[in-house]
């Protein structure tokens, strides 16, 4: 119970989580550590949904592209959500980089250590491609 507790409270406090520890829970508190995780990072999203209207209305730019993209990404991580929590064992979130084995984070298009691509990097390569690659560069962090 404490140590689900400890889980939890790093969790909130933390964006950024030791997903080594990850390896070491059993199934359930796997399942239940990604749908926080997946749920967390949602929230993100939204949020950076939030930062490109906010800076749409303030300077007239428009963000349609990269909110539809932030969108699908939700939609994505949301069906992942669905199936974490049926208990998909299939849809885990894929914590480490299945070429070098470095930590991910959660949308990782390509692993930050070696640069390899992850499997379900399609839709944020697609995204990265959208013509203005050099001007989403700076907003990456947010991930
Ligand atoms: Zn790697």
């Amino acid at each position: 119970m404490s140590i689900w507790e400890e889980i939890q409270q790093e969790l909130t406090k933390a964006a950024d989580i030791t997903l080594k520890e990850a390896g070491k829970l059993t199934d359930t508190a796997r399942q239940k550590l990604d749908e926080k995780i997946l749920t967390n990072h949602i929230g993100k999203l939204y949020g950076e949904i939030g930062r490109l209207c906010y800076d749409a209305h303030r300077t007239g730019a428009d963000h349609s592209k990269e909110i539809a993209a932030v969108c699908s990404k939700i939609d994505n991580l949301n069906e992942k959500l669905a199936n974490v929590k049926a208990g998909n064992s299939a849809s885990r979130i894929q914590h480490y980089c299945y070429m070098c084995g470095s930590e991910l984070p959660i949308d990782a298009d390509t692993c930050p250590k070696c640069g390899e691509k992850q499997f379900d990097a399609e839709e944020t390569a697609e995204t990265a491609d959208d013509g203005n690659a050099d001007d989403g560069k700076d907003k990456e962090p947010l991930i």
